[in-house]
């Protein structure tokens, strides 16, 4: 704290991500990212862009990424924004649609960020429990509001919604903002992205952090009818002229590009989220139905946070949450066939 802060800063709650540790040789299932890295076609891409080149600004439209994005979700061009990583989309969302005079809707477990950015922009908001399941229930968002917005599949769960269900919420909300936010919708659920030339009121948001293994570039997009992507656009306008540097434009074009390489990691990791599935569950734990890179698991005999605490004693991080509710869970990222075997073995020598 200090006398010199904005009154703002004082109420802000910020976002406390997953450790980066410094530490080499740690088995690190904690934050989301891929255990791949990414195609050849994009280190080519980035190899190619690097250099001599880079004193120039880059193109403040991202026109090449866009128009990628644009072919392989069949839409227009101008029906994409992108930004530094989802959170920055979601930011610029946040700001320059989600904020009414009634609340927005979002679920009372989820992607801890929303409550971050609604605080940010003082955006009202109203948290709607999940169910008995852990799962979002359409229904229960039947009520007065200024917007909505969920993640599917939801994070920290996993668990994913059907794009029926998708429909039934966006068709029933014409006058409110819905967004979903997609981070994770690579790994076994369904885009909402077809719905978008039925619905103006869709914003779909979709991140290159996970299946296309670039967390480290952070770039992000957003898809949607000119409206919603224009306020984007004023938002972006007015606080960086330049927001997707140079690299991670070649980078995320070449990677949105090469489906060959996509199909062949995201295939992996779901075969690897099967077997650690199983493998937890002759365990004994619980095993949220996943549709993610990660699984939300619990035992009825060991606690949340033991648990942690001795995988990272046997130097394998996951990530816990100390929230109500789901403070028996722990969310593992799935690595590598070896990294989900190293995570197996240190969960044998703990229970
Ligand atoms: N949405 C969800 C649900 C997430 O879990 C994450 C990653 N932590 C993001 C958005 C943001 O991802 P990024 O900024 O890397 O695109």
């Amino acid at each position: 704290m200090s006398r010199f802060w904005s009154p703002a800063i004082h109420a802000l709650e910020p976002y406390v991500a997953g450790e980066q540790p410094k530490i080499p040789g740690l088995v690190k299932l904690n934050t989301n990212e891929s255990p791949y890295g990414p195609s050849q076609k994009v280190l080519d891409a980035i190899a190619a862009t690097s250099g001599e080149r880079l004193r120039l600004y880059p193109d403040p439209a991202s026109t090449g990424l866009r128009e990628a994005i644009a072919k392989r979700f069949d839409l227009a061009m101008d029906e994409v924004f992108v930004g530094n990583g989802s959170d920055e989309v979601l930011a610029f969302t946040f700001a320059g649609l989600l904020k009414h005079d009634a609340p927005l809707l979002h679920p009372d477990i989820t992607y801890s960020f929303y409550k971050t950015y609604a605080r940010l922009f003082e955006v009202k908001v109203e948290e709607i429990p999940l169910d008995d399941g852990l799962r979002v229930r359409i229904g229960d968002y039947d009520r007065p509001c200024g917007a909505i917005i969920l993640a599917n599949p939801n994070a920290p769960t996993g668990i994913a919604l059907p794009l029926t269900e998708i429909e039934k919420l966006v068709a029933s909300h014409p006058d409110q903002v819905v967004v979903i936010d997609e981070a994770y919708v690579d790994f076994g659920a369904e885009t909402a992205a077809s719905l978008i030339p039925r619905y103006e009121n869709l914003l779909v948001v979709q991140t290159f952090s996970k299946s296309r293994s670039l967390a480290g570039l952070r770039v992000g997009f957003a898809l949607g009818q000119r409206p919603l992507i224009e306020a984007l656009e004023r938002m972006k306008d007015s606080f960086n002229s330049y927001p997707v540097d140079m690299l991670a434009q070649a980078a995320a074009t070449a990677a949105i590009e090469d489906e060959a390489w996509f199909d062949e990691a995201r295939g992996n990791i779901i075969a690897n989220r099967e077997m650690v599935t199983k493998a937890l569950e002759a365990r004994g734990f619980e095993v949220l139905p996943s549709s993610t890179n990660f699984v939300f698991a619990r035992h009825p005999a060991h606690q949340g946070a033991d648990l942690q605490r001795g995988l990272r004693e046997r130097a394998v991080l996951v990530r816990h949450f100390n929230k109500p509710r789901i403070s028996d869970f722990l969310r593992v990222t799935i690595g590598t066939t070896e990294e989900c075997h190293q995570f197996l073995e240190a969960i044998d020598q703990i229970i």
